[in-house]
């Protein structure tokens, strides 16, 4: 374990704000994390566990620890007739998951490919991409309690996952540290090709050479076109989440905007928030050092690396602006510290 005092985070965040902590702890294993625990009790210091920092937004500075998850371990636990159960650690990169499993045939991620942080934040908010969530292939997870140090296993039942959010970003928000998660993988491929973007590359490649594998590719092409990479303009993909309204309020808003971009879901129509924000106004703006991305109106770069409170007046505004327009208010999906 390393516990570093005063620590710069501005290369611990995609969105490359320059704020500090307290502390920096740097943990590689389940007993680090216990005993990181203990320190941060000690000292009164609140957590903030860290993976990417690829979905936090950092206000100020962090009166307290970061604890950097750096566990590490890929392995395949299990397997029945139609699935195979792979664990990886907290810390493990995503995307490195996602490649790993696919060159040993374990589908069902592909759609998944190229979302940036680590394998144990990808739980919190039910990551999705191209119609695929995360709780379609998960199986369990081991987490910390903060308050007792013992580890818990959490069901895919038990996580509540829900579009963009489970239950640690609910009611167990800040009690868990999760450690390793385990994965039911399709040992058969079953293709998800349903978003238009995908479809439309999908459709110019021969049926015999479409695989995860292809798929899995033809999705980074995609991000890679239309997403600003962090490493080059900071941000933290999608600021907003999409809102679903009732099917009262999305017919009124036909009548006055006949072509809003918007998809029936079980609960209510879900209004694609990247289009909102592009018609009241917001694609392409720029102002101080912070912008709204010309190619999806969804993400708020940080090319002048201003503070969290630069950005989060930008977003504030643009919030008003979405509500004075349609009426419909946005939520942020990262977190703010
Ligand atoms: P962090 O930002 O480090 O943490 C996020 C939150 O989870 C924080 O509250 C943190 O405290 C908590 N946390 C992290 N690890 C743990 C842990 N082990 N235990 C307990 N709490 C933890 N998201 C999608 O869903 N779909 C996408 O397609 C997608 N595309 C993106 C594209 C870009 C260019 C960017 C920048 C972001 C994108 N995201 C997307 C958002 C982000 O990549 C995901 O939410 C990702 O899972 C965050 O991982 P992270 O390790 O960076 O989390
Ligand atoms: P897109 O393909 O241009 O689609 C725009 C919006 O329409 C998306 O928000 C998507 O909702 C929705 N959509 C498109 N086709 C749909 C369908 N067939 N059924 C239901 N909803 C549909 O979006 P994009 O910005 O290029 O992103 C592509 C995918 O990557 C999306 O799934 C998006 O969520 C994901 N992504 C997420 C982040 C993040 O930070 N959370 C960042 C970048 C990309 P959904 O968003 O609900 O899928």
């Amino acid at each position: 374990m390393l516990v570093l005092p005063d620590y710069s985070l501005a290369a611990c965040n995609t969105l490359a704000v320059p704020a500090s902590a307290r502390a920096y702890i740097s943990v590689t294993s389940d007993t680090d994390v216990v005993e990181a625990l203990a320190l941060a009790t000690e000292h009164h210091w609140p957590l903030l566990p860290l993976g990417g920092g690829s979905n936090i937004v950092l206000a100020g500075d962090f009166s307290g620890a970061v604890l950097h998850l750096g566990l590490r371990g890929i392995e395949q636990v299990g397997e029945d007739s139609e699935h195979v159960y792979v664990r990886a650690a907290a810390g493990e990169n995503w995307h490195a998951f996602v490649q790993h499993c696919l060159a040993r045939q374990w589908w069902g991620l592909e759609n998944l490919s190229l979302i940036p942080g680590t394998v144990g934040a990808a739980p919190i908010q039910n990551i999705g991409a191209y119609g695929v969530e995360l709780e379609e292939v998960f199986h369990e997870l081991v987490a910390i309690d903060v308050a007792s140090g013992l580890p818990v296993t959490f069901t895919r039942e038990a996580c509540e996952f829900r579009y963009r959010h489970s239950i640690f970003k609910g009611r167990l928000q800040d009690r868990y540290i999760i450690t390793q998660v385990t994965f039911r993988l399709p040992k058969t491929p079953a293709l998800n090709l349903g978003y238009p973007a995908l479809k439309m590359l999908t459709d110019q490649v021969k049926p015999q050479a479409l695989n995860p594998q292809t798929v899995s590719d033809l999705v980074c092409q995609i991000r890679r076109q239309k997403l600003p990479d962090p490493a080059v303009i900071p941000n933290v993909g999608s600021f907003f989440k999409n809102p679903v309204v009732d099917a009262a309020r999305f017919a009124s808003l036909q009548q006055t905007h006949p072509d809003i971009v918007a998809y029936p879901q079980p609960a209510g129509v879900k209004l694609a928030a990247g289009w909102l924000i592009d018609r009241a106004g917001w694609r392409g703006y720029e102002e101080g050092g912070v912008a709204v991305h010309a190619e999806q109106a969804l993400v708020i770069t940080n090319p002048g690396r201003r503070s969290g409170r630069v950005v989060l007046a930008l977003a504030e505004r643009i919030v008003q602006s979405v509500v004075e327009t349609f009426g419909v208010t946005l939520e942020m999906e990262p977190r703010v510290y």
